[in-house]
């Protein structure tokens, strides 16, 4: 790797450190494609329903806002995406909604990453059960994080939270063998999303909001958004580079990303420990596990969420809104 894209691969990692280490449902990418699939808008529309697909995670890394636990940010967009929708008015914050509401973890793609994977992991959830496979695996060979960094002593949510976040970076990358232009159409949607958001959000979301953020909630939620649009916008970019490259940058990322999550269950590394080889093959081992049977299971998952979309009369085409008021 030349020096110059050593560099870039470095600015792109430490821009990740924006975005959500998306250990919490699909990653950015997975969501792209789901939304992407759902209902063909084109344009802007589209760009709008892929934004709001992946936007429920905007929270995930304010690790200084109320956002984990009962009641809090994660909660209200990923257990009640349907406000989004009663609160949209136009075409275009109907788009953002549909996408809003695609991530749901009650019923849009999440729910099959986390509670009931349908080709893999049934009961339990896709990405759950390969967190479980990899850390079978990797005993198995003496490469579980405790093994490597005996004798310290792992705590046991640590190491699933580490294996978690990659996997869903794994299968991000596995997006890109499935559907190669997803990076830019995340960075491209993240670009010309509505500016219509994050005040839509705040509509949607305005007596929680202010019980959770108080009086300010309207100018955090602007700051927080714009924030994890530029992290999208990195990040689209990034799985625009070839495989390699992606891989090289998201070590880094993880590496980076571990160390400081061990730290805060009071794990420090050894001087002179590089985790980045450590996190590169553990990447390797992830898109192993997942390679054969991630496709069926996005493809699953993009038919259940249009079906769930549908049962709710979540629509972003007019023809949608119109039997939606028909039956009104
Ligand atoms: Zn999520």
């Amino acid at each position: 790797m030349k020096r110059y894209e050593l560099i870039v691969l470095l600015t792109l990692a430490l821009a990740l450190a924006l975005v959500a280490p998306s250990a919490y449902g699909w990653g950015a990418a997975t969501h792209t494609v789901v939304a992407d699939r759902l209902e063909k808008q084109g344009g802007a529309r589209n760009a709008d329903e892929i934004y709001g697909s992946c936007a429920p995670d905007m929270f995930n890394t304010a690790f200084d806002l109320p956002v984990f636990g009962p009641g809090g940010l994660y909660e209200l967009t990923h257990d009640h995406a349907e406000q989004i929708w009663d609160a949209a008015r136009t075409g275009r914050e109907r788009s953002l909604a549909v996408g809003f509401c695609s991530h749901s973890d009650v019923f849009g793609a999440d729910h099959t990453a986390h509670h009931d994977g349908i080709t893999y992991g049934a009961g339990e959830g896709y990405v759950i059960a390969k967190v479980d496979d990899m850390r079978d695996v990797l005993a198995a060979i003496g490469y579980d994080l405790p093994t490597v960094l005996y004798p310290l002593s792992i705590p046991s949510d640590a190491e699933e939270e580490i294996y978690h976040s990659i996997i869903e970076y794994a299968l991000d990358v596995l997006t890109t063998r499935i559907d190669p232009a997803v990076g830019a159409k995340l960075a491209d949607a993240a670009r010309q999303r509505s500016d219509r958001f994050p005040a839509l959000f705040v509509e949607a979301y305005g007596d929680e909001l202010e019980d959770l953020l108080g009086s300010n909630a309207a100018a955090i939620v602007e700051v927080v958004e714009e924030e994890f649009r530029q992290g999208m916008i990195e990040y689209g970019t990034l799985l625009t580079l070839d495989e390699e490259d992606i891989l090289a940058a998201l070590s880094l990322y993880i590496a980076d990303f571990a160390s400081g999550y061990l730290a805060l269950w009071g794990v420090e590394l050894p001087d002179g420990f590089d985790p980045v080889p450590l996190i590169a093959f553990y990447l390797d081992v992830a898109m192993d596990l997942c390679a054969a049977d991630y496709e069926a299971e996005l493809e699953a998952t993009v038919e259940a969420v249009a079906g769930e979309l549908d049962d709710r009369d979540i629509h972003s085409s007019a023809a949608g809104a119109r039997a939606r008021r028909h039956r009104r």
